[in-house]
């Protein structure tokens, strides 16, 4: 096969993780909860068809996307897997999801009337249900009931689901949760039917909270990804996770620099002592941001800095000795005792690790173990 990348900085997926994260999900579920896999976002950085196939090997049974580009995409190479979109869909994708069998989240009942579908070929729909988000869904029993009403009233669309999502689900006070439980439950039960599917946890809610909440599907995300939802949830885990994200390239230069020389546009780093400093071909067009400078990496086992300012392609780091050309340098992940996860990254620029394997590029390629 001819090699389609040649730059050695690259992001490893480890599929065997996932699986593992996965099984164990399953096992700690009630048989017949079905496990809905995250995938949006390319699988938060990850890969989405890959991980999309890892997931369903170890027992997800429906794939969960943002987007109609997403759901499109994933129903190319899954054409039985049910897949739901959890964002906003336009109108005219609707003929297109009727004829993928792909499931559309609805929210409007103008939404609704304006669909033109073929009733020959049903269009399956959650309706949303917005408890305390403030973002898509209805929010009343009125508005819901006359969503249901115009759901029904129309050939071809079928009321397949109900879900909601919560905002506080990775936290220890609950008050909020509780709050978005009570007006879930109310809403759910206004309807005049039941629908097949009722969903509302995400991770932290199917790790943390009742497993009544688990309703009879889990939409399963960050932990899939063998990262905890927050801080909180980190130390309450139920069963191990584990991470399946590492970033590595390789020393493409290394030269000694002198007392009073310096490293890096604006020239910001000034070498104290002399120093080996090496050059890592992955910069912040990569997603290795700016603000990352000063973050650890992994050489020969041990941690040293990025110096200076990152630049777009590349960046430098300091060396303990003159290490050679090609040399591993381990980004993200485990060099024999040492570890760089995804969370030291995220608390380095302040923020969380969901965004961490999202903000990596499209550049780096993502190969799998
Ligand atoms: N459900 C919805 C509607 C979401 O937006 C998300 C992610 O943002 C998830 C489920 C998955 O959440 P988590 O990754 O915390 O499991």
């Amino acid at each position: 096969t001819t090699q389609t990348h040649y730059r050695p900085t690259q992001a490893i997926i480890n599929l065997e993780a996932i699986k593992e994260n996965v099984s164990n999900l399953k096992k700690f579920l009630k048989p017949d909860i079905k496990i809905m896999a995250v995938v949006k976002a390319n699988a938060y950085g990850h890969g989405d068809v890959k991980v999309a196939e890892a997931a369903i090997e170890a027992g997800a049974t429906m794939l969960a996307v943002a987007t109609p580009d997403e759901a499109l995409h994933l129903r190319n190479f899954f054409p039985n897997i049910q897949i739901l979109i959890l964002g906003y869909s336009p109108v005219s994708f609707a003929e297109v999801a009727a004829k993928e069998n792909i499931s559309l989240t609805v929210y409007s009942s103008d939404w609704v009337k304006q669909v033109a579908i073929d009733v020959n070929l049903p269009l399956k729909l959650h309706i949303k249900i917005d408890t305390g988000m403030g973002r898509i869904g209805v929010t009343t029993i009125e508005e819901l009931l006359d969503l249901y009403e115009n759901i029904e009233k129309k050939n071809g669309l079928i009321v397949d689901g109900v879900f909601t999502h919560f905002a506080t689900a990775d936290e220890e006070d609950d008050s909020y949760f509780i709050k978005q439980v009570d007006k879930f439950n109310k809403l759910v039960e206004s309807l005049p039917k039941r629908p097949r599917i009722v969903h509302a946890a995400n991770t932290a809610t199917m790790l943390m909270k009742d497993p009544t909440l688990h309703f009879n599907a889990v939409r399963f995300g960050i932990s899939m990804y063998g990262l905890a939802p927050s801080q909180y949830v980190k130390t309450k885990l139920p069963f191990p996770i584990k991470q399946a994200f590492s970033l590595e390239t390789e020393l493409v230069a290394v030269k000694l620099l002198q007392k009073g020389e310096s490293v890096g546009y604006g020239a910001t780093y000034k070498v104290e002592d002399e120093v080996y400093v090496g050059t890592i071909p992955i910069g912040y067009a990569d997603g290795l941001i700016r603000k990352l400078s000063g973050q650890e990496v992994l050489i020969d086992g041990k941690r040293v800095p990025i110096i200076g300012r990152i630049c777009m392609d590349q960046c430098m780091i300091a060396l303990p000795a003159a290490y050679n050309i090609g040399e591993k340098v381990t980004l993200i992940g485990i060099q024999n005792n040492e570890e760089i996860t995804i969370d030291e990254w995220a608390e380095k620029v302040e923020t969380i690790n969901y965004e961490v394997p999202c903000i990596i590029t499209a550049r780096v390629p993502r190969i799998y173990l």
